[in-house]
């Protein structure tokens, strides 16, 4: 019989936790509670505090989350945003449909934005408009696939630029950075008495103005359908994302604040995605052990890059366990063909989409990455022998 490794297996993981999303469903149906009731402000409240920010508001997804962010931010025409070229289209969309312009930066060895670059632009933007502040107001750093961008840098940069930061955390729940400067980016000490490098270890999402979250169900805390939310310190954002839920209106004294959109968070879903929350911290232990198990069994192969990174002070979460092959289609092709069920984002980055009209500016990084990612199967509910069975196929690709 041929073998087969699911990428995710939604099913097997709902008979892992059962008996807690049964009885999450029960207590909703049985209270006909639909509506931002108290399983929303119940996840909310979780949310908020393994977060580690005042707020948490539930939307109906992650693309929500930035939009909403964005205009709570007063971002819209005339604005400039710089956005990661290699992420989910839906960060850069979200800049589009406010009626910004997504200024797009390329990624490092990490996947996530490159800081160098991203001074780079702002500088390019501020000689081309002849020395006048630059019409750039914003930055959305991406922490892709459960590891942080280096948000000590993105907050320097922002602070000296006076720029707005929207987290775009959707694939980072649990993953953290200490506030410190790199060894070798800095002569000075490392910790200081600046806030933005004080020592303290920060969540994904409690960095910037906001920060953005995902509940798809392929992501790390995943719903049984859309989701997502916003956390924030600011309690402005956080009303304004509660109006704007639900078509502009304060819930309780009936007032429209505002032109708004339909995107409140289900209160089934909420019951279900708390409960998962409960499990994220053991689930999270799960995913890094995998993840060593990979690293020990495939980092001789050469032609291979794996996502082992050496600074200590950001912590992966392995949402994705996204290597490069050097081999590209011929390596993932040859997964698939042997029943081990692989993610290959992005093959085509979002800027060569024709219909998005975006400015191909050349990104080197994006363009090397995009032939090569490969993300391995990397969940909770996979077993031991599936894991070695990814490994055997890997390395038999490679001959041995
Ligand atoms: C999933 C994801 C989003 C969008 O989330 P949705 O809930 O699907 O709207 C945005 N950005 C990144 C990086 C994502 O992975």
């Amino acid at each position: 019989m041929k073998r087969k490794v699911k990428f995710v297996d939604p099913a097997k993981l709902y008979s892992m936790i059962k008996d807690d999303i049964d009885a999450a469903y029960f207590e909703v149906m049985s209270k006909g509670d639909l509506i931002d009731r108290g399983q929303l402000r119940q996840f909310e409240t979780n949310l908020a505090a393994f977060v580690g920010t005042k707020y948490a508001v539930g939307l109906n997804s992650g693309y929500d989350a930035l939009h909403i962010s964005l205009r709570a931010a007063g971002i819209g025409p005339g604005d400039e945003v710089i956005v990661p070229a290699h992420t989910f289209v839906a960060t850069c969309s979200a800049v589009v449909n406010v009626g910004a312009t997504p200024v797009l930066v390329d990624v490092g060895k990490d996947f996530n934005i490159d800081c160098d670059k991203v001074e780079e632009a702002i500088r390019n933007r501020q000689s081309a408009v002849g020395g006048r502040r630059s019409p750039i107001k914003a930055i959305i750093p991406v922490h892709l696939s459960g590891y942080m961008a280096d948000m000590v840098r993105v907050m320097e940069i922002a602070e000296k630029y006076n720029l707005i930061v929207v987290e775009d955390a959707c694939q980072s729940l649990g993953s953290s950075m200490v506030k410190q400067r790199s060894a070798v980016s800095s002569q000075q000490s490392a910790i200081s008495q600046n806030p933005i490098s004080d020592g303290r270890k920060l969540m994904a999402g409690a960095w910037g103005l906001t920060g953005c979250w995902s509940f798809y169900p392929f992501k790390i805390l995943g719903g049984y359908g859309d989701g997502g939310a916003i956390t924030t310190d600011d309690p402005d954002v956080a009303l304004f994302a509660r109006r704007m839920r639900y078509n502009g209106e304060d819930r309780e004294t009936g007032e429209y604040h505002g032109h708004g959109f339909t995107c409140l968070l289900d209160n089934l879903q909420a019951a279900f995605l708390d409960v998962k929350l409960r499990y994220l911290p053991q689930w999270i232990k799960k995913r890094k052990s995998i993840a060593e198990r990979y690293r020990s069994a495939l980092s001789d192969i050469s032609d291979l890059l794996l996502p082992h990174y050496v600074d200590s002070r950001r912590d992966h979460v392995y949402q994705n366990y996204t290597i490069r092959s050097k081999q590209g289609n011929a390596f993932s092709d040859y997964l698939k063909e042997h029943g081990v069920e692989v993610l290959t984002q992005f093959r085509k980055p979002y800027y060569r989409h024709e219909a998005l009209k975006l400015e191909d500016r050349g990104f080197p990084e994006t363009e090397a990455l995009s032939r090569e990612v490969c993300s391995l199967p990397m969940n909770e509910e996979i077993d031991d022998d599936e894991v070695e069975y990814v490994i055997s196929v890997v390395r038999k690709f490679y001959g041995g």
